[in-house]
């Protein structure tokens, strides 16, 4: 990953909504993370355990961003991928809060924030990246639905 991340976006996002219209749409839960970069506890969310067969959509915008054929068991507590379903599907900005150097992954399409990326850490995938991405940010949609 690229050491010079942009640490705000310059994007222009094909789907825009206001705050309150963000607001009104996702749960305050939701919002609290999509919107505000807040991060769900760890072992709580929907997904960190779940190995059903799918395509993780964007939960702000519906968004495809990962499949569960690079969903893999991190043990972290959150969902991990070690690719997203296609590199334009997400955005990477420098995160320097808590006092830490971590690249941000939000979604392209909207702008919402996803989680982070963290590579080299030694895990047996195909990328040695590890996208640690919060259940509340995705939408599990079920195989079928999403092809054709
Ligand atoms: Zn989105």
């Amino acid at each position: 990953m690229s050491t010079d991340l942009p640490a705000t976006s310059t994007r222009s996002y094909p789907v825009t909504l206001d705050d309150a219209e963000w607001r009104r749409r996702l749960t305050p839960q939701e919002y609290a993370v999509l919107r505000r970069a807040g991060t769900e506890r760890a072992y709580t969310g929907e997904y960190w355990d779940d190995h059903t067969e799918g395509v993780y959509a964007c939960r702000a915008c519906g968004t495809e961003l990962f499949r569960s054929a690079e969903k893999f068991d991190s043990h972290c507590g959150w969902p991990s991928f070690f690719a997203p379903l296609a590199g334009d599907r997400v955005e990477y900005l420098e995160d320097r809060s808590m006092g830490m150097r971590r690249v941000e992954v939000r979604c392209a399409a909207c702008g919402s924030h996803l989680g982070h990326l963290f590579e080299g850490e030694g895990y047996d995938t195909p990328t040695d990246q590890r996208y640690c991405i919060n259940s509340i940010s995705l939408r599990r949609v079920p195989k079928q639905d999403s092809e054709g």
